[in-house]
């Protein structure tokens, strides 16, 4: 069978990632549905989303037993649109959003898989929890209390530059952070980092999970 060039990216991206135990989310937030099916025709049903409006769109125009990963900040008041179908939350960042998570899981009567996102690039864009606060939301026993998330691993993004020694420290930074909190919390196996400029190093520095767009459906 012939390939487009989408479904050969995803080939060749998964045959490298043959054996590592990496799980590839494919992310595509702006590209149409059509280039989606591409994909879920040479067999690939993973996507990430980075807006609510635009997931839950695509969700319900798309066939249903496609995995979705919403990737992108999520506001309070927009998780009841999620709930009843995201697969895994790489973006949660307080406790007030993993409560109402917690919330919508319950009235959906499912159990939301969520990764914290930690704030790791030097630059002051990105968001996520500091270390500090991280810590404090593990330790303040909130966990405890919520049945209907299950908090899988933590997530972070690098800073936005060449520099791929800026990059590697920065997951090296976050595989550490991960190392040291593993022995009280050993939930959090997951890490997911890495996107279409980074994921070899992320991988390198102990990735479980990449998040790759633009190397498999092109530019934004
Ligand atoms: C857009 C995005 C990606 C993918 O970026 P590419 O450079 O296109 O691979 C990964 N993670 C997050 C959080 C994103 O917003």
């Amino acid at each position: 069978m012939l390939m487009t060039p989408i479904q050969s990216a995803i080939q060749k991206l998964s045959l490298e990632l043959e054996g590592k135990n990496v799980t590839l989310v494919a992310v595509t937030k702006t590209k149409p549905n059509a280039m989606l099916m591409e994909a879920y025709e040479a067999g690939f049903k993973r996507f990430g989303e980075n807006y609510v409006q635009e997931l839950v769109d695509k969700y319900q125009q798309l066939p249903k037993d496609i995995e979705w990963h919403l990737i992108g900040h999520l506001q309070t008041n927009k998780v009841k649109f999620v709930a009843p179908f995201v697969s895994l939350i790489h973006s949660v960042d307080s406790e007030k959003l993993l409560r109402e998570i917690d919330k919508q899981a319950t009235k959906n009567k499912r159990i939301i898989r969520c990764l914290l996102q930690v704030h790791i690039a030097e630059e002051a864009t990105k968001t996520g929890l500091s270390e500090t606060e991280l810590t404090q939301l593990l330790d303040n026993g909130v966990l405890n209390e919520l049945s209907s998330v299950k908090i899988i691993g933590l997530m972070g993004m690098s800073t936005f530059t060449e520099n791929m020694e800026q990059v590697r420290r920065e997951f090296k930074h976050l595989k550490k952070i991960q190392e040291n909190l593993l022995p009280t919390y050993p939930f959090l196996t997951e890490l997911s980092m890495g996107m279409s400029s980074d994921w070899p190093i992320a991988i390198e520095e102990g990735s479980t999970m990449i998040r790759v767009g633009s190397a498999i459906f092109g530019g934004r």
